[in-house]
């Protein structure tokens, strides 16, 4: 096992705290990394930067391919830079596992925020599981926020399961709707919905105007049977074209009074720490989870057990607890 190298490590902190956009990006790819020393490097950095941590806006965004995520967080994000907001947007992409690279967080899909001085842009860690995209980001997050950056978006596509990931680490989960929503609310799910703080019809403009305006009276009415997440904030839906930079103003202000709102009633810590619990049992679950796999006894019992619950000899909560049972003998 290697000693963390104290020293190298507090001049690690202090450039990240000094908002060294270098230093931060090498803590990203040390928390990316599956070596365990690197796993251990990353875990003592953000263990000494999280008291620097926590001061911003966590943001979750969200929508089917296509709706315009890339576009709107360009649109907002410079929104954001110019009323002094530093900002880094990540990204959680499962599926980049199988395409072998991201399609969320593309810095060629934000051009101006790519070359903004106060934006920082990291794509998916790609060649992980949802739980370990969801692990990393959570911890980039981390060490975002204690270089400075006071305002963080979190980029997920509309589909599966990473949306429930994002909004378990964030402040806030903003929607983006096509035009045309209506009948199906595009095949989004109505457990999505419920996840929702604002949504936002996007594209309201030229020929999808009126549409949007349709879609955006469904939406309401949908979120209207629902219960809110939060007692004292009822999700709104708003309408914005990302592309022609009009409704953006709108959505900032609501972002801002939601922040304003849970704070005022507590509910924005409460939210915080609550995460950070669920935080602890993911870690713990997929921790286990790994030792268990990495035990040798285990493994040599594996395939055969596997074999049996997969020809209907053993039910698999019987073959699991014997495993279970080996691994927590030793
Ligand atoms: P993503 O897949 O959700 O990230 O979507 P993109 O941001 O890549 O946008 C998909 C397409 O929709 C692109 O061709 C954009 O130019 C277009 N688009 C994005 N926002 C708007 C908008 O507000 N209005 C219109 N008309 N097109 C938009």
């Amino acid at each position: 096992m290697n000693a963390i190298d104290e020293s190298a490590l507090a001049s690690h902190c202090s450039q990240i705290r000094a908002g060294d956009r270098r230093a931060l990006a090498r803590a990203i790819t040390l928390i990316e990394s599956t070596r365990s020393d690197h796993r251990r490097q990353a875990e003592a950095l953000i263990e000494a930067l999280l008291p620097d941590s926590g001061k911003s806006l966590r943001i979750g965004i969200s929508g089917p391919p296509g709706v315009g995520k890339s576009t709107f967080i360009e649109a907002f994000g410079q929104y954001a830079i110019e009323r002094g907001r530093r900002l880094a947007v990540l990204a959680v992409d499962p599926s980049s596992r199988l395409s072998g690279g991201s399609i969320l967080g593309d810095k060629t899909r934000m051009e101006a925020l790519s070359r903004a001085e106060a934006a920082f842009i990291r794509p998916s860690p790609a060649g992980l599981t949802l739980g370990g995209v969801a692990r990393r980001t959570r911890e980039a997050l981390l060490v975002c926020e204690a270089a400075g950056f006071d305002l963080i978006l979190v980029e997920t596509v509309g589909v599966g399961q990473s949306e429930t990931a994002v909004a378990e680490m964030v402040d806030l989960f903003l929607l983006l709707l096509l035009p045309g929503a209506g009948d199906d609310l595009q095949g989004i799910k109505r457990g999505i919905m419920e996840l929702a703080d604002l949504i936002v019809v996007n594209k309201a403009d030229g020929d999808f105007m009126a549409a949007a305006e349709r879609s955006a009276a469904d939406v309401a009415n949908a979120l209207g049977l629902m219960q809110p997440r939060h007692a004292g904030w009822r999700p709104e839906v708003l309408r914005c074209s990302a592309l022609k930079n009009q409704g953006i103003d709108a959505i900032w202000a609501r972002t801002q009074a939601f922040a304003a709102a849970l704070s005022q009633s507590g509910a924005f810590d409460a939210q915080r720490r609550e995460q950070a619990k669920a935080w602890l049992w993911h870690e713990l679950s997929d921790s286990l989870l790994e030792a268990l796999k990495a035990d040798p006894h285990v493994a040599a019992k594996l395939g055969s057990l596997e074999a049996k619950v997969g020809a209907g000899k053993m039910a698999p909560g019987t073959a699991a607890r014997e495993l279970l049972a080996g691994f927590l003998a030793r």
